[in-house]
């Protein structure tokens, strides 16, 4: 029995680790086995902390959790096609779309592992995930000190903080990632899968896409979050 164990274990073990090299998934290109549009594990640890969140009064929810490649893509070309319209030439444009976006393939929610959650106990209306909202007498902000003080205890930690010399994207007080599943597709991504991106044909401005634009977008944009993610 206990050799059975050590044996199922270490087939999960191997399937996880192969997932976490796998440069299609990483890029969203391939979807990861989901419960409730987040991988198995996660949603577990999410169930608990929700739960654990309800009994102080906060209904939290989830507003975004897994995206596929081809969603973020057409969320990416919608923006290029009405920036370019205006005039702005393509590194504008990129850069305008890079503020708040992320370049199809390298956003965290195509891992299954990231979530954008409010809390939905307060009454909420038009935008939920507005930097304001999460502050002062905003509905989400008492889901966000419950989140500082507890969301580590679930494995969930902030990405995008409020650091003043923080740089690449926005503050997002929404956006948590399951660190101990998300950590190593960071580092796919970053040391190799990355470089697929520029080769689709169906990406706009793709052309601007080059190593020096890859270099700036890697260290500003992937990697300038939340230095606990590196622990
Ligand atoms: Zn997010």
């Amino acid at each position: 029995m206990k050799a059975l164990l050590k044996v199922l274990f270490l087939c999960v073990t191997m399937y996880t680790s192969a997932q976490q090299n796998d440069p299609l998934l990483v890029l969203g290109k391939t979807t990861p086995p989901l419960v409730g549009n987040m991988q198995p594990e996660v949603y577990e640890a999410y169930k608990r902390m929700r739960q654990a969140a309800a009994k102080e009064g906060i209904d939290m929810k989830v507003v975004s959790a897994h995206r596929s490649y081809h969603r973020q893509r057409v969320i990416w070309n919608t923006k290029y096609k009405t920036l370019t319209s205006q005039g702005h030439t393509v590194k504008e444009a990129i850069q305008e779309i890079i503020t708040y976006s992320t370049l199809p393939g390298t956003s965290r929610h195509h891992w299954g592992t990231d979530i954008d959650i409010i809390d939905n106990a307060n009454p909420q209306s038009g935008d939920v995930l507005l930097v304001e909202k999460f502050y002062k007498d905003g509905p989400s902000s008492a889901l966000r000190s419950w989140m500082n003080r507890n969301a580590a205890d679930y494995g969930f930690l902030e990405v995008y903080t409020d650091h003043p010399n923080r740089k690449g994207f926005a503050h997002e007080p929404w956006h948590y990632t399951y660190h101990s599943l998300s950590k190593s597709y960071l580092k796919t991504l970053t040391n190799h899968a990355i470089s697929e991106i520029a080769k689709d044909e169906k990406l706009l401005g793709r052309e601007f896409l080059d190593a020096d634009f890859f270099t700036s977008y890697i260290a500003d944009h992937l990697l300038d979050i939340n230095p606990i993610l590196f622990d």
